[in-house]
């Protein structure tokens, strides 16, 4: 078997590049090529020395993933479904604006944190992606958008891993992958514009912060331990007062000075305004760590809700808009800068939860879910008819 070139970073493609008696700024040039040009075959590469050529055609390919299908949002939102075998596929999701373009990437087929609220959870666990498999995502959106958009520019500016899966549950595929993206000989993406979202991974956000400081989003969604246990399980080992810790200590790596706060908004389980109070005792009593970011001294934190996407199997329902503007006002009251997720690509099912793929559900974690999940949740206000039906309580 040859190595697909798109599994390294500058600094695995020198190493081999050397293995082939090749000096190093060959290995700057190949990553160029492939990087920067989307190419993908070695005889393209015009100013390689035709004897390098030929040890990497018989050495190395340049291998992305198979497309199974695309869909194209009214909004210009553009969602692909990539094959990785065996049965299981991910998603990827463009989304134009008018001042960048997102790319919102997968980093493993399924998870197996298995949130409450997320489709993919639901699926549980198939395997981790590789870090070619992370790249070939940028790679081909990247090259397929310029020419889609006959542009030589480039297109996409702003990299968020929320996609399916935990990524750092996937932590040795993903430093590479990072590094590509923000290499200058890569796709010269700045810190601040690739963003890793996390469940809460607390060892792995600490080495995130001395290995490739990108900019962090933590996917809070509960203001107390007893909820967000419910609603995402790996608060059991990582409880919030050892996650706030955490974030207090990766800003001082962070490239922006607050870490970003997603909340996904669900109707009568976590959007009152208790809930919003509590969440401000609970960032203000952390936020005095000694990052030297805290309140009082700049921002620390930035709070995201999102409008939950919902799916059938989860029993949840999305909270009606008044209650999410009264939320947001709360926090914003308190000084707390606080957007409210735009959804896009609504129509072709590409909103944050939505990315179902097609994972094979091999530890029947879906139907664990469903299962517990009349027990799991104690309803936190007087219902009315319709969250009875969804709860009973
Ligand atoms: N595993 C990582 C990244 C992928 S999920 C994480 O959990 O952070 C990306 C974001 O989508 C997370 O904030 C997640 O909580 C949110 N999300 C998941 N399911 C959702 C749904 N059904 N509706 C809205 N947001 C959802
Ligand atoms: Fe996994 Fe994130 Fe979905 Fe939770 S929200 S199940 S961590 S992908």
């Amino acid at each position: 078997m040859t190595a697909n070139l798109l599994d390294f970073d500058l600094e695995g493609l020198a190493a081999f590049c050397e293995r082939l008696g090749e000096k190093r700024f060959r290995a700057t040039q190949l990553f160029r090529w492939i990087h920067q040009r989307g190419a993908a075959d070695f005889d393209q590469m015009s100013d390689l020395a035709k004897s390098l050529r030929q040890k990497l055609k018989t050495t190395a390919h340049v291998e992305g993933l198979q497309v199974l299908s695309r869909h194209d949002s009214k909004d210009g939102t553009i969602k692909w479904l990539f094959d990785v075998g065996n049965g299981d596929a991910v998603e990827t999701v463009f989304i134009p604006e008018d001042d960048r373009g997102t790319l919102c990437i997968s980093s493993q087929a399924g998870c197996a944190v298995g949130c409450r609220f997320c489709s993919t959870g639901h699926q549980g666990f198939s395997r981790n992606l590789t870090t070619g498999e992370i790249v070939a995502q940028l790679w081909f959106a990247e090259h397929f958008l310029r020419k889609h958009l006959n542009t030589g520019e480039r297109v996409i500016s702003n990299v968020v891993m929320m996609g399916m899966g935990e990524p750092l549950q996937n932590y040795n595929a993903l430093i590479p992958a990072l590094k590509t993206m923000l290499d200058d000989h890569g796709y010269g993406l700045s810190r601040r514009r690739v963003t890793v979202s996390t469940s809460g991974v607390v060892p792995m956000m600490d080495r995130l912060g001395l290995d490739s400081p990108v900019a962090l989003a933590v996917s809070l969604h509960a203001p107390d331990d007893e909820l967000r246990d419910n609603l995402v399980p790996l608060n059991r080992k990582y409880p919030l007062a050892e996650l706030m810790e955490a974030c207090n200590r990766y800003l001082k790596h962070a490239p922006r000075d607050f870490i970003t706060f997603e909340y996904c908004m669900l109707d009568g389980v976590n959007d009152q305004p208790r809930h919003a109070h509590q969440l401000i005792e609970l960032v203000r009593h952390y936020g005095h760590g000694d990052s030297g970011k805290g309140p009082g001294k700049g921002v620390w934190c930035k709070f995201n809700l999102i409008p939950f996407n919902p799916f059938p199997e989860s029993g949840l329902t999305r909270s009606p808009q008044n209650q999410v503007v009264a939320f947001a006002k709360i926090l914003s009251d308190a000084g707390i800068v606080t957007t409210v997720r735009k959804t896009r690509g609504d129509d072709i099912d590409a909103a944050c939860g939505q990315l179902a793929g097609d994972v094979k559900d091999r530890t029947r974690v879906g139907e664990r879910i469903a299962q517990q999940r009349v027990v799991m949740l104690k309803p936190v206000r007087t219902f009315d008819v319709e969250a009875k039906e969804t709860f009973k309580p």
